[in-house]
């Protein structure tokens, strides 16, 4: 059982280490508060100096909730939207199709008494997906020269891509609901992780030679990804 502090309704998970000179808080991405004390700090002391962040804390937990995407889940009803590559198709319910679900090229096609529907657009999206990826890495990875000894495109939880060992990449599927230029600076990230796997100032000085405004793509990753996705990141 780790050692937790009770404050105002909330509770700070303490991580004790004996190369800690300073007392610190972050909130994490699933808004989990974290102390990270000096190991020989006692607990009165920890309380005294969090009850003086509170105010921050809570600051910062609301702002937190606002930047959480509000994703409601698909309804599969006629006419409910999808998103592929930032464009948006209509869906459409029939009775009779020998497969669940098709895309036309304009629309989804869903068959009405198809079971477990979002298994069908998750299969959907990841062999369509895969085929437009990978065309879309070997192209981008001129830019790097440098190229991944392959790509896989799966459920990656709350991430949008990530760098595996043996030069793999991987990528959400969840990620093709989005516009081209976005999913080119998640492309270019990754790629460029293959050269420099970590985030210290090499790795955004390779990225910044390879997509000069990835700035501003990072931005519109973060703020615009409301208005595209249907199937929202496990937060
Ligand atoms: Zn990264």
């Amino acid at each position: 059982m780790s050692e937790t502090i009770k404050l105002d309704g909330l509770v700070f998970e303490v991580r004790r280490s004996l190369r800690r000179k300073t007392l610190g808080l972050t909130v994490n991405r699933t808004s989990e508060l974290v102390l990270h004390a000096p190991d020989d700090v006692p607990t009165d002391e920890l309380e005294r100096w969090t009850r003086g962040k509170l105010l921050w804390v809570h600051r910062k937990l609301l702002l937190k909730d606002e930047a959480t995407p509000k994703v409601h889940s698909p309804e599969y009803v006629n006419g409910e939207s999808f998103s592929y590559l930032g464009r948006w198709y209509r869906l459409s319910l029939v009775n009779e199709q020998s497969e669940p679900l098709r895309f036309d090229g304009t629309r989804f096609i869903l068959r009405r008494d198809a079971v477990a529907a979002e298994s069908h657009f998750r299969a959907w999206y990841i062999s369509t997906g895969s085929k437009w990826l990978k065309n879309r890495v070997t192209i981008l990875s001129r830019r790097v020269n440098y190229e991944p000894s392959r790509i896989e495109v799966r459920d990656l939880g709350y991430r949008w891509g990530s760098c595996g060992k043996n030069g793999v990449l991987f990528f959400n599927w969840k990620l093709l609901q989005l516009p081209v230029r976005v999913i080119d600076y998640v492309i270019l990230h990754e790629l460029v992780h293959l050269i420099e796997a970590h985030h210290q100032p090499a790795f955004w000085q390779a990225l910044e030679r390879a997509l000069p405004d990835w700035q501003a793509r990072k931005i519109e990753l973060e703020n615009k990804v409301k208005d595209f996705i249907v199937f929202g990141l496990a937060l």
